[in-house]
């Protein structure tokens, strides 16, 4: 296996730097001659994997989600891409590879149509619907084996990969039993009682010394010098298993990564590594979770960049699997999620995509600016600017976006939860900010929650025949048990 190094990344990161050396209308006009060519994906083919053939098992199963992510979201990052690098994003690239399946999926939970995510993953992970904020957790209160620990018992390597706490509720639904998604402590205990082999993720607070004591066994990695480390052995598998985790809460958004925080993508090839060492296969989950934060937020940019990042480990992945015919490849996404649209006409449609793409920093990053100076600021700097010219200058810091008169005082308005929207949900400060920023970039957005549209699945390999053209979400954890042969699991 390469080291990380070598792995190329089809789309560069989604940061300041690489969008320097490019001006606005030079891009545009690249972007109007080229981005939509119906050539460009077939020019660029992700990864010679060879389409599933019935009667074939596979030995692992990869399943990959992108959190919250609407179909709207998907095409922005396929419209990003191709607007700023005249490429195609390797999801939608996929589609156009022989043997690839493609799927719509309901995504409702037991007691809601709009599910939550770990009623979702929980839906993938047992096989049955259950209520919103449960894991794994029945309404009559039965505790159904999780596919990671099924799989476990059939002698496969089992792995979780995030961008958010390695608690949260997606790589939870895989691996956890519990009443409430929000139990974190608890969720935390069981992954490592029932010893998944590759952890990586954020969420270090869940992990004290005293529960890793448990453990002795584990190599654990708080640091990117951790994991650089860890990844440089080169030829050599890295030996046992290993719990990385990387910040306190989540791993910070794509824009503001800084290498701080190993990518997702290499996280991804970490743990493909690691679990392809053992000959008996594997059960990977890999998750984006922070495409859905920034969908919450109403905030395009981050949420375009997260997508790319997530589109990179998925590159990553296919990469891996070329030449391979013995892995399952699933990616999907849970549910969508504030249904965001480029929804303007006309040629300033490619500028609005090209400052997205020049975003530096998320919403989460504004107000904690915001909060910081109206709570902290000091006298000096209070008496000199308004609050009115302080949320226009974070606002431009951080977008490069210099909001009208109007938008910032609607924003303000909003953080004094003075500005009601008719649609009540939308009245968040962070979903009026999102509207203003509409202006500029054309993307709006319809709420800040999670929505009940169907959503996209598309899977490669061996035992993707298995998956109908229009499923309920449910249905995917009997593909995976079935395509891999699992027995029925022992109960825990
Ligand atoms: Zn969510």
């Amino acid at each position: 296996m390469e080291p990380m190094k070598h792995v190329p990344h089809v789309v560069p990161p989604l940061d300041r730097r690489s969008f320097l050396g490019l001006s606005l209308g030079s891009a545009a006009g690249l972007a109007a001659a080229t981005a939509f060519s119906p050539a460009l994906t077939r020019a660029r083919p992700p990864g010679d994997v060879p389409p599933g053939k019935p009667g074939r098992r596979p030995l692992n199963v990869i399943f990959m989600v992108s959190d919250g992510m609407s179909f709207g979201t998907l095409s922005l990052a396929e419209i990003a891409s191709r607007v700023r690098y005249a490429q195609a994003t390797n999801w939608v690239g996929l589609w156009e590879k022989e043997g690839v399946k493609r799927s719509v999926m309901r995504t409702a939970s037991a007691d809601s149509l709009v599910t939550d995510s770990s009623a979702a993953s929980s839906s993938w992970g047992c096989g049955v619907h259950i209520n919103n904020d449960a894991v794994n957790f029945t309404p009559d209160r039965k505790t159904p084996v999780p596919i990671l620990v099924q799989a476990a018992q059939n002698g496969k390597a089992t792995g979780l990969v995030t961008t958010t706490r390695v608690t949260h509720a997606t790589p939870a639904g895989f691996i956890a039993n519990c009443p409430s998604r929000n139990s974190e402590d608890e969720i935390a205990r069981q992954i490592i009682d029932r010893r998944v082999d590759v952890v990586l993720g954020g969420g270090s607070k869940y992990f004290p010394d005293a529960l890793l004591a448990k453990r002795p066994d584990l190599r654990v990695m708080r640091t990117r010098a951790e994991f650089d480390a860890a990844m440089d052995i080169e030829g050599v598998p890295p030996q046992g298993p290993v719990l990385g985790t990387f910040q306190k809460s989540h791993c910070l958004y794509e824009c503001e990564r800084n290498e701080v925080d190993p990518s997702l993508s290499s996280m991804a090839l970490m743990a493909l590594r690691q679990l392809s060492a053992k000959s008996n296969g594997f059960v990977l989950q890999i998750e984006g979770g922070r495409v859905d934060h920034a969908a919450h937020a109403n905030d395009a940019g981050a949420m375009v960049g997260e997508q790319l990042a997530f589109d990179r480990a998925l590159g990553t992945v296919l990469t891996w699997m070329e030449n391979r015919d013995d892995t399952l490849l699933i990616v999907t996404t849970d549910h969508g999620n504030a249904n965001p649209g480029l929804t303007l006409y006309g040629p300033e449609t490619y500028k609005g995509i090209e400052r997205l793409c020049q975003v530096r920093h998320s919403f989460e990053w504004i107000f904690d600016q915001l909060g910081m100076k109206l709570q902290y600021d000091d006298a000096v700097a209070a008496s000199k600017l308004s609050e009115e010219d302080r949320v226009g200058s974070v606002v431009r810091e951080a977008t490069g976006i210099q909001l009208s008169r109007d938008e910032i005082a609607a924003f303000v308005g909003a953080l004094h939860n003075k500005n009601p929207q008719l649609f009540e949900p939308m009245s968040r400060s962070s979903s009026v900010l999102g509207s203003c920023l509409a202006n500029h970039f054309g993307v709006g957005f319809i709420s800040p929650n999670h929505t009940a549209d169907f959503v996209e699945v598309t899977a490669i390999g061996p035992g993707s025949e298995l998956i109908a053209p229009f499923i309920d979400n449910i249905e995917l954890h009997g593909v995976m048990t079935k395509a891999l042969d699992l027995r029925p699991a022992a109960a825990i």
